[in-house]
């Protein structure tokens, strides 16, 4: 049976602790109460019933039928986190450990962003549950992302824009953890993907994997069995491992996660970590990294801003090691023809992020028979990319 992380939070050679002296007491303290509510009933119970009457949760599994039969091949299925309250897979994560800072009496919220999905998600929930909430955001993200930015205001939390380094998502990353260390009696760090220090890949998995438990239940109710694959877009790489996770254990179901190649990976121009980049340090934990020769964290590039990303969770740099699921990229054109074609043949807008696990699928299908079927976890609506798809296809906004 699959038994990761260890007791100190290591996938293999990854994940880890690598974080100063002062933080080790809160990551100490998360990990004892983690440990306390993770099974227990009472918190469980209240869990589900945020999911269920707040977040619209269970997401319905959708039968792309028309796009499998122009496409000839294996039949694909849409996982419908883009239904979710905030438009994505973020807010079951984020009402997770919002519940965790309630009952360790935190009442001062941070969290980092980069398009501001998982701002606005905490913010969201913050608000939910009387909790001040502090977001961290480079400035160059506060400028291209004004809507989100707009809207965790609207929520009433309080935007930070970060002028240090590049002013995008790794340097509010390191200014959140900066606040973090000052305050560290009174605030909660909500992470909003796999990465960081443990406990959190373990903890924001946890959280995620109701959506392959949901999946577990309703493929057999609409096909009579699992399907063949299991795909998802891996930025941070936790709608992913939300899917993945509860499927690991079933033999014959393959795993694939998808990145994102940007202008190709023969440039620079992309975020394929697991694809193209070599084991380091980053954020707290080791994994897998785009680095220069000098262990320098490399500029990244996605049409996605949800994919733009140098690092990638712990688990999926195992999980790719030891060959239990397998990483491929795709570009920003490839992702932009199949959110082009999901509007149009599915009437379904997606997210750019989840448009490249989309456009693998595209890819994968016809080279299958009919009987074999392919799940994609939809992770989002694209409701926030319209400015992007309208910059980059050429259609007036
Ligand atoms: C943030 C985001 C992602 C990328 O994050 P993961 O942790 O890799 O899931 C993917 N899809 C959507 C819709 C997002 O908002």
């Amino acid at each position: 049976m699959y038994d990761f992380p260890d007791v100190r939070g290591h996938f293999g050679p990854y994940g880890g602790v690598f974080v100063s002296e002062t933080l080790m007491y809160a990551l100490t303290e998360l990990k004892e109460t983690y440990a306390k509510y993770q099974h227990d009933p009472e918190f469980l119970a209240e869990f589900h019933s945020e999911l269920k009457h707040f977040v619209g949760r269970p997401s319905p599994v959708y039968h792309a039928k028309r796009w499998s039969e122009m496409l000839g091949g294996a039949q694909i299925y849409l996982k419908r986190e883009d239904l979710n309250h905030t438009g994505a897979h973020k807010i079951n994560n984020v009402i997770g450990q919002a519940m965790l800072a309630k009952r360790m009496g935190k009442k001062r919220i941070i969290a980092e962003t980069g398009a501001g999905q998982h701002g606005v998600a905490t913010a969201t929930i913050c608000a939910r549950m009387g909790l001040e909430c502090i977001v961290y955001q480079g400035s160059v993200d506060v400028a291209r992302q004004a809507q989100n930015v707009y809207r965790m205001k609207l929520l009433g939390a309080t935007v930070v824009p970060v002028e240090s380094g590049t002013k995008t998502l790794k340097d509010a990353l390191n200014e959140a953890m900066r606040d973090w260390v000052t305050n560290v009696e009174s605030t909660f760090y909500i992470i909003g993907t796999v990465a960081g220090p443990h406990p959190y890949p373990m903890m924001v998995r946890d959280f995620q994997s109701v959506i392959g438990e949901e999946c577990k239940v309703q493929m057999p109710e609409m096909i009579g069995r699992q399907p063949d694959y299991v795909m998802a877009c891996v930025g941070g790489g936790s709608n992913a491992m939300g899917i993945f996770y509860p499927y690991i254990d079933v033999p014959n179901v393959k795993l694939v996660g998808v990145e994102a190649a940007g202008h190709g990976l023969n440039t620079k121009e992309h975020s394929a970590a697991l694809v193209a980049g070599t084991p380091g340090v980053l954020h707290g934990n080791r994994t897998y990294l785009l680095q220069d020769e000098n262990g320098q964290i490399a500029e990244t590039h996605s049409v996605s801003a949800g994919m733009d990303y140098p690092g990638v969770g712990p688990e999926h740099a195992w999980l790719k090691d030891s060959k239990r699921a397998e990483y491929v990229a795709v570009t920003d054109d490839e992702a932009l023809k199949a959110f082009h074609d999901c509007c149009q043949i599915e009437g379904i807008i997606p997210a750019l992020e989840s448009s490249h696990a989309i456009a693998y699928a595209c890819k994968l299908a016809p080279t299958l028979p009919k009987d074999k079927s392919i799940l994609i976890n939809l992770s989002g609506r694209g409701d926030k990319d319209m400015h992007t798809v309208a910059q980059e296809s050429g259609l007036k906004f």
